[in-house]
Parts: C-alpha cells; sequence; structure tokens
C-alpha cells in the first residue's frame, strides 16, 4: 500500500464486527439494522431480477430511478433535471469518494468536521488533497454543535471543498439552520464546493428537521448533494445512491465514476425507485420505532452508568465512559465483547486528535428491542 493511504488500511466496522462474531458478542458496533426493509421493495427487486433487468443499466443510473430521485429532491423544494443533474452511484460511499477524485486536485486542501465518517479521510487521501480538520464543539444541552469560527479559520487559499455530513455519523447531531446558513455563507465567501452526505436525511428525531445545504442561499449551483437507500430502506448491502448538482458538477462526478465502477445494482434500481415513490410511510415507521429504540438505549446506557451525549438523528447515540471509572474509551471499545458481551465503536478513530476524543463510545441503536435490552443487560455488568 502506498505510504498516504497506509492509516487506511483497514476499517474499524470490518475489525469490530469480525471480534463480535468471533466473541458472540451483541453488535451495536457497524451500523446496520437487522430487519428488512418494505416488502414492496424487496417484491419490486425480485420482478426485477426475473424480469430481465440484469444487464448493465445506464452509465447514470436508470432512468426510473433518477426519476424518483427528482421527485424525491422536489420535497425539500429542490428542483433537479433528472437526465442532466442526477448520477446513481453504487451508494454514497462512491459518489463522495468520486466527487472528491473529480473535484480536487493533488495538494488542494477539503475541510473536515471531526469526528468524520471513516471513508472521508481515506478519499481524501485518495485525491491526493489534505484534510483540514475542524472538531465538533459541546453546544446547548449538551449536544455535537458546528464551530463556526473554526471553519472559517480553516478556509484558505488551497481549500477547493467542504464535507457536511448531517444528520451527522457518529455523534447523531443534526445541523440547525443556523449552523447550515453559516456553512453556506462560508462556501460562498470562500468559493467552495459543498459536497453533502444525507444519508441518514429521513433519520431525524423529536423536532429535528433535514435541511439539504443545496437549499441555502447561493448553495445550488456549489453542493455536490449525495444521499442512498440504505438507511432509509433498510437495505445496507444494496449500495444504491446518488449523487444531485449542476450538469457540469454531476459531469465531473460521472467522469470519475464511470472508471471506478461505471455501473452497479441494476435490479435493486427500479426497487429503490419504487421505494422512494411509495414507501415514505413505511419509513416514517421506520422514524418513530428508531425513535424509540434511541429512547430505550439512551436509557439504558445511563442506567449501566455511562453519560449518554443526545442524538437528535442516524442510528448512533455517543456515551461518555468516565462515569464507569475508565478513562480510555478505544481500550475498553477492543475488551467490551469479551469482558461483557457486547460491540461498540470508539468515537476517536474517526478523528485526528484521538486524545480529546477517547471518552466516547458510539452504540448503534438500529436493531431490535430484545437485541438492544440483551445489550443493556450486559453492559450492566461493567459497573
Ligand atoms: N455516510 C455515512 C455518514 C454513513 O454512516 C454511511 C454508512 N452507511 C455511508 C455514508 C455509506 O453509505 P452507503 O452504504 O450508501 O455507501
Ligand atoms: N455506516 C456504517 C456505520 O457507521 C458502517 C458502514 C461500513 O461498515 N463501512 O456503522
Amino acid at each position: 500500500l502506498v505510504p498516504r493511504l497506509r492509516p487506511f488500511a483497514s476499517t474499524v466496522f470490518a475489525e469490530m464486527t469480525a471480534l463480535a462474531v468471533r466473541t458472540g458478542a451483541v453488535n451495536l458496533g457497524q451500523g446496520f439494522p437487522d430487519t428488512d426493509g418494505p416488502a414492496g421493495m424487496l417484491d419490486a427487486a425480485n420482478q426485477a431480477l426475473y424480469g430481465g433487468a440484469n444487464q448493465y443499466p445506464p452509465g447514470p443510473g436508470r432512468p426510473e430511478l433518477r426519476a424518483a430521485v427528482a421527485r424525491h429532491r422536489a420535497r425539500y423544494g429542490l428542483e433537479y433535471d433528472p437526465d442532466t443533474e442526477i448520477l446513481v452511484t453504487a451508494g454514497a460511499t462512491e459518489g463522495i469518494a468520486a466527487a472528491l477524485l473529480a473535484l480536487v486536485e493533488p495538494g488542494d486542501e477539503v475541510i473536515v468536521v471531526e469526528p468524520y465518517y471513516d471513508s472521508y479521510a481515506a478519499a481524501v487521501a485518495m485525491a491526493g488533497a489534505q484534510r483540514r480538520v475542524v472538531p465538533l464543539v459541546e453546544g446547548e444541552g449538551g449536544r455535537f454543535a458546528l464551530d463556526l469560527d473554526g471553519l472559517r479559520a480553516a478556509a484558505g487559499p488551497r481549500t477547493r471543498a467542504i464535507l457536511v455530513n448531517s444528520p451527522h455519523n457518529p455523534t447523531g447531531t443534526v445541523f440547525t439552520a443556523a449552523e447550515l446558513a453559516a456553512v453556506a455563507e462560508l462556501c460562498v465567501a470562500e468559493d467552495l464546493i459543498a459536497i453533502t452526505d444525507e444519508v441518514y436525511e429521513h433519520l431525524v428525531f423529536d423536532d429535528a428537521v433535514h435541511l439539504p445545504l443545496a437549499g441555502f442561499p447561493g448553495m445550488r449551483e456549489r453542493t455536490v448533494s449525495i444521499s442512498s437507500a440504505g438507511k432509509t430502506f433498510n437495505c445496507t448491502g444494496w449500495k444504491i445512491g446518488w449523487v444531485c448538482a449542476t450538469p457540469e458538477l454531476v459531469g465531473a462526478v460521472k467522469a470519475t465514476k464511470q472508471f471506478m465502477t461505471f455501473v452497479s445494482g441494476g435490479p435493486l434500481q427500479p426497487a429503490v425507485a419504487h421505494a422512494l415513490d411509495h414507501e415514505l410511510d413505511w419509513v416514517a415507521g421506520l422514524r418513530t420505532a428508531l425513535e424509540t429504540k434511541r429512547d430505550r438505549l439512551s436509557a439504558g446506557l445511563s442506567e449501566a452508568g455511562f453519560a449518554v451525549r443526545p442524538t437528535a438523528g442516524t442510528y448512533f447515540v455517543c456515551a461518555d465512559v468516565r462515569p464507569l471509572g475508565f478513562t480510555d474509551a478505544a481500550e475498553l471499545a477492543w475488551q467490551l465483547p469479551e469482558r461483557v458481551g457486547v460491540a461498540a465503536v470508539p468515537v476517536n478513530v474517526f478523528t485526528d486528535h484521538p486524545a480529546e476524543w477517547r471518552h466516547l463510545l458510539r452504540f448503534a441503536f438500529c436493531k431490535t428491542d430484545e437485541v438492544l435490552d440483551e445489550a443493556i443487560t450486559r453492559l450492566h455488568k461493567l459497573s
């Protein structure tokens, strides 16, 4: 492996899941649901599979999926031309990597909010660019908030783009309108491209609202908006994602993407189109169920002695291990499966400042209540 990619030789998700399997631990590490998506979507995939949709789909994606993505984006008041402004990708992961490869040059800088989803640092490195990392700070009610002065300070003459993930993995924070407006102002002032990761767009709780950054003044033309079906429809293994942006930006991402995978997921694309058009009531039920699961796991973790941070969206809750007498959550995370039979992910692996973030564990609550309850029972053994 070339030196610049050596830090990315393995992923914490694969390693922690392997450890959970080896030890028989309840796996609240890697974020994936343990139930299937809507039956109508699975039927549509089945029909496509047996209906001959098994050869290469068109390069930009099947037209019915691009049209469904356009209708879905229009729900936010954002209009995209399905023929020139939407590209289907192999999950959001490919969309993010292809966008960075297409839009930043070696030596350019990309602003990344810390903690960051692990693929961002790897994709920035693959593009030969440098990341400028801005940590989240503690905001109102203990939420993780954007450090707006820090973001402004991070933008310099070589800064080309900013990666914005909301709802945010791993913290579960959902950026407010005021935070996003400030990001938009910065992008316009510094002429930055924003690459947004909105894969948890439907998974927001209480009174939190997901607001696409592309809807803020001056942002429609400079935002590459990325999302995917995995989290919305409980199909993380399908890897059907999409990129929405101007024809020029989408064209650039497509040029890169066509030599990465060219196309993927032929028979799954019409099923996701069906889901986007017809299964949003199912998604509303998922959202409500996840809100209850968030409460269930947060309460259980508190009872077990963790200091639990508030979560407004995603699959995840972060918990501070210090009240239990531990100082290093990363060390604890690797012992936890053997020690009590639960797997979680240390938050500091998603940062450039492991010492500052070493007290937090991320737990996934996208699991059946029985699984969550079993994990909570086991975690009580820690105190
Ligand atoms: N972004 C974030 C923030 C994620 O948590 C994940 C993991 N599901 C992804 C991107 C990857 O999405 P996909 O599976 O669509 O590539
Ligand atoms: N997005 C999932 C998580 O954060 C993991 C995806 C992966 O395994 N790469 O847990």
